[in-house]
């Protein structure tokens, strides 16, 4: 049997504001969709979390036994700057700026996005379709939703006509604003606009001469508006209602709220059961981002090489950090919490170790098929890996009284509590337990400095011949000797 039809998953949903029992819309299937990267510049730890969150959650509705659709994007065309009507295309400008073609940007950041969340364990979605693999599917929202009266066409741009829609809909349902509000607020348009009102946003933008992510369409040359792409490739892959949509607190308006009225213009239907949206990683309390400069990189983190760092950090301590917090929570990067997560995340490594040479006995003073649910009890509340981690360490802590002798284990609770700290910390959170490269790397640099010792002391008494062979043997095994006004330092090759 199912995992998924003994376990009972509550999901919090954005739409409703209230934690659901899931049920997806097809029996043992799941689609999910969760909106990708803009690839503009690498991705920041900010970026790595929402996808993160989706990828813990992608592993858990696997491991209960759906079979999952999982589709993220590549947004590589249509994405603006400030996330408005207009303003240049992220990436044209990066290609303008830098004097490349906008697919060497997409290229090169699309690299930098994958290799990133393959040192993070990540799990591959099923689809990772780009928007300008699919311009026409794109144009034909757009025929249909302008059949439908609610979009119009002026000067070569088509616009969605949001009061329109709203005098039948409810725009602002997802993000609970109300039109009436959001007119009230707004400045009156700019003479350059071509929109009726300032709510309405652009499904197809004409482009103008110096624009060159171009294509053809029934408008003219021009390109897709943002938020059009993810229905697109969602209602393409997914279907027009599917299960779970996913992305960033800060997609919810206006990108969410905009494919929700693309999608119910359209077809006259609700595309997404479930809205999941992950809260944001801060840095001294703000939002990381790209824009402002605000932000850490993943390699910065890896390498130790970022001013409020005071060491590095392995991916998996750094997988570990977020995942101590829920995802809807908001959680602020520092040195500290880092410090605190690297002990954390060597104590549960070590406990598998001591777990596999635990001396097995009569009785169990361990309850672990209680505990075990006790860990599904956690991820079914709405996926709350900090709760799951806590009982993971409850579990350490009674690995270590089994070790010490004050309680025991029978084999039978033993090779079950193995196969669950298996199944929870690597399947399910996605850690690896390959950092012994700490302590075997502070080995290597204490190995290394005591060469560079006796090499200085061979030099000093002119034994050159010393003191070159143990330049060139590091050599040989790719440790490089560079002398320098501090002294000499070392670097691996
Ligand atoms: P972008 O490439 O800007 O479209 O963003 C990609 C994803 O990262 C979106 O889901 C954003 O909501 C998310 N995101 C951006 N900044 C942060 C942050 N500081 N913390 C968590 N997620 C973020
Ligand atoms: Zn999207």
């Amino acid at each position: 049997m199912q995992l998924y039809k003994e376990q009972t998953l509550k999901i919090h949903n954005t739409l409703s504001n209230s934690k659901e029992i899931f049920q997806p819309i097809n029996d043992g299937h799941v689609g999910m969709y969760v909106c990708g990267p803009t690839v503009y510049s690498n991705v920041h730890l900010g970026n790595c979390r929402t996808f993160m969150s989706f990828d813990m959650i992608f592993r858990y509705l696997k491991h209960l036994g759906y079979k999952v659709r999982f589709v993220r994007n590549i947004t590589d065309a249509g994405h603006l700057e400030n996330d408005a009507d207009e303003g240049e295309d992220k990436i044209a400008k990066k290609a303008r700026l830098e004097q490349i073609e906008p697919m060497e940007v997409v290229q090169r950041y699309t690299v930098d996005f994958h290799n990133t969340l393959q040192k993070f364990n990540f799990l591959h979605p099923s689809i990772e379709p780009t928007a300008t693999g699919h311009i026409i599917e794109q144009i034909e929202i757009i025929k249909d939703i302008l059949e439908k009266g609610y979009a119009y066409e002026i000067n070569g741009s088509v616009y969605f006509d949001v009061v329109k829609f709203n005098e039948t809909n409810d725009y602002g349902k997802l993000s609970g604003r109300k039109l009436e509000d959001m007119i009230a607020n707004t400045r009156a348009l700019t003479a350059q606009s071509d929109k009726k009102n300032p709510q309405d946003f652009a499904l197809w933008k004409k482009a103008e001469q110096q624009h060159i992510m171009r294509w053809p369409s029934p408008w003219g040359d021009g390109f897709p508006g943002w938020h059009l792409e993810c229905t697109a490739m969602s209602t393409k892959y997914l279907g027009e209602s599917f299960d779970i949509h996913g992305g960033g607190m800060d997609l919810k308006f206006p990108h969410h709220e905009c494919e929700i009225a693309q999608a119910e213009a359209s077809n006259g239907k609700s595309p997404v059961k479930y809205w999941m949206h992950a809260n944001m990683l801060t840095l001294n309390g703000k939002k990381m981002a790209k824009s402002t400069g605000n932000n850490i990189l993943p390699n910065e983190m890896f390498s130790g090489e970022n001013k409020i760092l005071s060491k590095p950090f392995a991916p998996s301590i750094v997988r570990f950090f977020m995942m101590q917090a829920h995802y809807a929570s908001i959680l602020d990067l520092s040195n500290d919490a880092l410090l605190a997560s690297e002990k954390g995340f060597h104590k549960l490594m070590d406990s598998f170790a001591t777990l596999d040479n635990l001396e097995t006995g009569t009785i169990s003073g361990f309850e672990v098929s209680e505990w075990k649910q006790k860990c599904y009890n956690a991820m079914n509340d709405d996926f709350n890996t900090p709760i799951l981690i806590a009982q993971l360490f409850d579990a350490v802590k009674h690995i270590n009284l089994i070790k010490e002798g004050t309680i025991s284990i029978t084999d039978k609770d033993k090779t079950q509590l193995q196969q669950y700290m298996n199944t929870f910390v690597f399947d399910i959170l996605g850690l690896e337990n390959n950092n012994s490269s700490d302590a075997d790397s502070d080995k290597l640099s204490g190995t290394v400095d005591l060469l560079i010792q006796l090499r200085n002391e061979a030099r000093s008494n002119k034994d050159f011949a010393t003191s070159d062979k143990i330049r060139d043997q590091l050599a040989v095994l790719g440790i490089q000797l560079k002398d320098g006004k501090e002294g000499t330092t070392f670097s691996l090759s």
